[in-house]
Parts: structure tokens; C-alpha cells; sequence
């Protein structure tokens, strides 16, 4: 499993914003939104594509285009949402799926009360959309789901991860498939109640303005 942790101040900037408790929900879902832009940059780095062969006004040349199937991509519900758009403004045609996955916050255990999916995604180049990569319950349970369709090539992006989180990953995926994570930032370390410190509070509510 690779992390890649992307150098850009801009991205600090706005993750600082995001972390800052007095920041408001609508300002928070835009910068999430932006944040998402310059992660799916990065995350996006190798996406599979094709020669195209065109004609500008002046000559014939071959270009590059996103080669089939497409790439699908996949928030998982509902914190992740908050970065679809972010991703899909960088990736139009890209079909979405949709998990729905919640911790249980006294066992930490991922439980799934949704799941749009393909039933084959063989060959297919996955995008999985989590902001909080905090025990790494979920995104076990997310990177299973699609290995179990035939996924072999998995992008999980986040804003947050803990180290404690990408260690449960890196020991789940081993070498069974190529398992890339971009975040914004490995943060210190989870809290008695598995929040990531100094993190940004709870993603979900942030994003929506619930509590
Ligand atoms: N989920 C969140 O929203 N925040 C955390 O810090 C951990 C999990």
C-alpha cells in the first residue's frame, strides 16, 4: 500500500480552515469541496487512459483520452459526499457508486446499511471518497467490498488519516491488490473515543451542520 501525502501550501491553507472549530458548516463544505479539487489532482496522477488519434485546426496528432471501462468512483455515505463533487468537477465521466457505512461507536465496528455497487469491477480503477481514515474499520470494510467484485486497483482519498488507521489498512490489503491512499494529512494519533487528534471534529457534521 502506498500513502501519498501531497506538498502543497494550498492544501494546508484550507485544511487549516477545515480543522479550525469556529469555521461555519457552508464555509466548510466549500473547502472541503476545493480541498477534494487538489487531492483528486494527485489522486487521479494515474489514471488509466488511451492514445487518441485528432486533428487540431493546423495538424494531425495523437492525444491521450480515459480509457474503458471508466474509472467508477465511490463516496462512502455520508461524510463522503462532501467530496464527490470535488472529485467529479476533475473526473466528469466517471460512473458513482455509493456505500452507506456507519461506525458503531461503542465495538468501533463498520456497519453498512447501503451498498450501490457494480457486481463487477473487474478491470476497473476505484475511487473510494472517506474523510476520516481514523481506526481504518470502514475503509477495511469499503477496499473488502470492492476486492470481493474484482477490483484490483483501489484509490481510497481522504482529508484525514490516523497512523493507527493506515497501519489496519496496509496489514488488510498486503499484496492483495494495488492500494493507494492521498491524504491531506497523517495527523497524531486517535483519542480514547477514536477521534483523530488534532483532526477536525466529526467530518459529518461538520459537512452537514448537524450535531
Ligand atoms: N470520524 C470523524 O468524523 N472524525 C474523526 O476524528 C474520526 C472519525
Amino acid at each position: 500500500m502506498r500513502v501519498i501525502n501531497p506538498d502543497h501550501r494550498l492544501i494546508a491553507h484550507k485544511l487549516t480552515y477545515l480543522r479550525d472549530k469556529r469555521t461555519d458548516s457552508p464555509t466548510f463544505r466549500r473547502l472541503a469541496e476545493e480541498l477534494m479539487t487538489l487531492l483528486a489532482y494527485e489522486a487521479t496522477r494515474d489514471v488509466r487512459v488511451e492514445p487518441f488519434e485528432i486533428e487540431t485546426p493546423v495538424a494531425a496528432t495523437t492525444g491521450t483520452k480515459l480509457a474503458d471501462p471508466k474509472p467508477i468512483v465511490v463516496p462512502i455515505l455520508r461524510a463522503g459526499l462532501g467530496m464527490l463533487d470535488g472529485m467529479t468537477r476533475v473526473l466528469p465521466t466517471a460512473e458513482v457508486g455509493f456505500l452507506g457505512m456507519q461506525r458503531d461507536e461503542e465495538t468501533l465496528e463498520a456497519i453498512t446499511y447501503a451498498n450501490r455497487l457494480p457486481d463487477d469491477l473487474s478491470g476497473r480503477q476505484c475511487f473510494l471518497l472517506d474523510p476520516m481514515l481514523a481506526t481504518g474499520g470502514t475503509l477495511v470494510a469499503a477496499i473488502d467490498y470492492l476486492l470481493q467484485r474484482g477490483a484490483r486497483d483501489v484509490t481510497a482519498v481522504c482529508i484525514l488519516a490516523a497512523p493507527e488507521g493506515l497501519a489496519v489498512v496496509e496489514q488488510f490489503v498486503g499484496d492483495r491488490a494495488d492500494v493507494k491512499v492521498v491524504v491531506a494529512a497523517v495527523d497524531e494519533r486517535l483519542n480514547e473515543k477514536a477521534y483523530i487528534v488534532p483532526g477536525l471534529g466529526d467530518a459529518g457534521d461538520r459537512i452537514f451542520g448537524t450535531k
